[in-house]
């Protein structure tokens, strides 16, 4: 055993280690189960163009209420997602989910025919063979036109895995559907791809939108990045609006649309209806 003095540290360390192995495990086995039992939903936020407000579409975003442990955060549960193999069924799911609930929408409110529904894809996705065909199912048997969805990608994933990811996403475009960079500005990359993706719009990371106030740098990478992706024919999105100093801001440097808690929340699926016809208040 252990020697006086360092024995406590070494108790500690181990029960930490277990503690933490033995969370991970029970989370996984948990996540197992929430499909099943209905414990995974998604929230809905909607994105408005800044110029004349208008609802442009929503965000899809994916929740876990788990029946112990409250509210996991969807950064978490994807990456256990990805790491135990569960994020196809996940992604099948969320897929689903998401296409009717716009095939839905569309239905109810025939002045939102321009109107997306976003949904964010992980690494795993990319590289998954079935995915268009997944996606392909979902829009044919909801009816919603392929250009209503738009497939979310993170630069970074985008970035890791650009060889695989570059061949799917072209197949992906070749359905019809929409594609997204996600987080645009937090990846490292040569911007060489973006010439070469077909890539439909950019969202600047919240990092910068949420710093604008404060720091006139972030004020000229918003500027670049506008410029950059209306020079290259790209709808340009900012995340993470809050204040209505920032959303003017974005209005005078030409941003397409905004997403944020100053427009909305996210809300849940019986919220929406009553979003539908309301202009945005800011
Ligand atoms: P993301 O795709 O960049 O999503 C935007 C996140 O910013 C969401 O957090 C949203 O609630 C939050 N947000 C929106 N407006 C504001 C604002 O004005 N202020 C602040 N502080 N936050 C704002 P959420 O829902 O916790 O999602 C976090 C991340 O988890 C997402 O980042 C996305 O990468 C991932 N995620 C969520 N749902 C899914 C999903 O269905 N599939 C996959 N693969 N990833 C998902
Ligand atoms: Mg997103
Ligand atoms: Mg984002
Ligand atoms: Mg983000």
């Amino acid at each position: 055993e252990a020697k006086a003095g360092g024995r406590g540290r070494v108790a500690i360390f181990d029960r930490t280690m277990h503690e933490r192995i033995a969370y991970r495990l029970a989370l996984e086995a948990d996540l197992r189960r929430a499909l099943a039992e209905q414990q995974l939903s998604l929230v809905y936020q909607p994105l408005y163009e800044i110029k004349g407000c208008r609802l442009a579409g929503f965000e899809a975003l994916a929740r876990w209420h788990h029946p112990v442990r409250g509210a996991v955060s969807p950064a978490e549960f994807i990456a256990l997602a990805e790491e135990s193999g569960h994020i196809e069924a996940l992604t099948t799911w969320l897929i689903g989910q998401a296409v009717a609930q716009m095939a839905q929408w569309h239905r109810l409110a025939p002045h939102l025919a321009q109107a997306s529904m976003h949904l964010n894809l992980s690494g795993r996705d990319l590289v998954r063979n079935d995915i268009v065909d997944t996606v392909r199912d979902a829009l044919l048997r909801h009816g919603l036109p392929p250009s209503r969805l738009t497939l979310e990608i993170t630069e970074t994933v985008l970035m890791e895995r650009l060889d695989l990811a570059l061949e799917t996403v072209r197949r992906l475009r070749g359905l019809g559907v929409r594609l997204s960079i996600d987080d645009f500005g937090t990846g490292y990359s040569s911007l060489s791809y973006l010439g070469t993706l077909p890539i439909d719009s950019l969202k600047i990371d919240r990092s910068f939108v949420m710093q604008m106030e404060h720091k006139p740098e972030n004020v000229e990478i918003v500027r670049a990045v506008i410029t950059l992706g209306h020079a290259l024919g790209k709808r340009v999105i900012a995340e993470g609006v809050e204040t209505t100093a920032q959303l003017e801001q974005l209005r005078a440097l030409g941003a397409d649309e905004a997403q944020g808690y100053l427009l909305s929340r996210p809300v849940s699926a019986a919220d929406v209806p009553g979003l539908l016809y309301a202009p945005a208040t800011a």
